[in-house]
């Protein structure tokens, strides 16, 4: 898979640093799902109060792909209102249909643009993103 270095770089910062790897409590809301066509797998919990994504953390195994977006994912949606969290999740489910997408507010998600070549990576990169929609729901 033949990514832009700039963007691979970035990717594989997330994969190697992971932010926001960890549990909160039995409170927290917590979706657990897979990609059984890579063998990705994560566990996401958010902590949600007033509309607002007050935190999230994940655990889970994977792909650079699965896990440096599950990383970004968890970052970018912090402190941001359940609807500002949802056009995050829009936006980038159209950057994996080809779209031009934007993140003005967290720019390391468009090192996965790439992605969107590679069918069989699609469902790595929109792993964590099902995730907070379910969540969220
Ligand atoms: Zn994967």
């Amino acid at each position: 898979m033949q990514l832009d270095d700039l963007y691979r770089r970035v990717i594989m910062d997330h994969y190697k640093n992971p932010r926001n790897r960890g549990t909160f409590g039995d409170d927290a809301v917590t979706v657990n799902l897979n990609n059984p066509t890579c063998g990705d797998r994560i566990s996401l919990q958010l902590i949600i109060e007033d509309g607002v994504v007050k935190d999230a953390r994940y655990t889970g195994e994977g792909c650079s792909i699965s896990m440096s977006s599950a990383s970004m994912m968890t970052d970018a949606v912090k402190g941001k209102t359940v609807g500002e969290a949802l056009d995050l999740a829009d936006r980038f489910s159209k950057m994996m249909k080809g779209g031009d997408a934007e993140f003005d507010d967290y720019e390391d998600i468009e090192a996965l643009s790439g992605v969107n070549k590679f069918p069989a990576r699609i469902k790595c990169a929109t792993l964590a993103w099902n995730a907070l929609k379910k969540g969220i729901e």
